[in-house]
């Protein structure tokens, strides 16, 4: 899949020498069930990474670490300098610079796309509603669905409502994005339009992680590829050299599979 704006995309993007998340030595477990073994890994501001890897291998509930979905039990995890501990206030923090998008939109079907889009930042960030509306569309302009505002998210296709969600996302102005496969639950046709406005967001410098299959972005929007099994981090590489070039046997029967 490679397309003209992916090509653009990756020549413009910069990667600071600041870090936006550390991870050291991270355990998780779900009960008896060792989840994520000891995890370590670095992220500058302004990296967009790529976490793929086969279903179970604990993509998602890496990512819904970072966040503080979910709860790691030991090693430590900073997020743009905050460590998440089981402190609230460090929580609260973390959650309002990191935003999340999923693979199932969810998006309030009894409001309307504008109001999906100014309900957190009116209630949670207390924003006085014309401000936040103001926001909310531009956000809504951005993803190229501003005639959508006042529809209900049933009205619209999948790609526009998880378009919608991505908005949503900015609309509370994160410092890093994080998407866990936002676009596995999407008809073929409606791919495109959401990679597209991941890449737009790359270009502007966020800093993204991605747990997703589309290897095509990857190879174009990705500085690095992070290769997991088995709750492990296996591999990791430029984009360039982890497909090229794969070193563990792991990563090569995956990259058999789905290339
Ligand atoms: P991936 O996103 O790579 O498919 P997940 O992080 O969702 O993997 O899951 C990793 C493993 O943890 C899987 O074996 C899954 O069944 C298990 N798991 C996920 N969530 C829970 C949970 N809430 N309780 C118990 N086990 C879970
Ligand atoms: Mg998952």
């Amino acid at each position: 899949m490679e397309s003209a704006p992916m090509a653009e995309a990756q020549k413009q993007m910069k990667i600071s020498d600041e870090v936006a998340i550390e991870i050291r030595g991270m355990n998780k477990w779900y009960g008896q069930f060792h989840v994520l073994r000891d995890i370590n890994m670095t992220v500058q501001k302004g990296e967009r990474i790529v976490i793929c890897g086969p279903s179970g291998s604990g993509k998602s509930t890496l990512i819904r670490c970072i966040n503080r979905l979910e709860e790691h039990q030991s090693g430590q995890i900073v997020v743009d300098g905050t460590e998440l501990t089981s402190d609230l206030k460090n929580i609260d923090k973390v959650r309002s610079e990191v935003g999340m998008v999923f693979q199932h939109f969810n998006l309030f079907p009894h409001l309307t796309i504008l109001e999906n889009c100014t309900l957190a930042p009116i209630w949670v960030r207390k924003i006085p509603k014309r401000e936040a509306e103001e926001t909310a569309m531009h956000f809504l302009r951005k993803v190229k669905i501003p005639e959508q505002a006042h529809k209900y998210p049933g009205q619209l296709s999948g790609g526009q409502q998880q378009r919608v969600a991505i908005a949503r996302s900015l609309c509370m102005k994160p410092r890093i994005m994080l998407f866990d496969e936002p676009t596995s639950a999407l008809d073929p046709e409606m791919i495109k339009e959401v990679l597209d406005t991941m890449i737009a967001l790359a270009e502007e410098g966020m800093t993204m992680l991605c747990v997703t299959h589309e290897m095509g972005f990857a190879q174009a929007v990705a500085n690095r590829v992070i290769f997991m099994d088995q709750g492990q981090i296996v591999e990791q590489n430029a984009p360039k050299e982890f497909f090229s070039n794969p070193q563990s046997e792991r990563t090569k029967l995956f990259l058999s599979q789905i290339l």
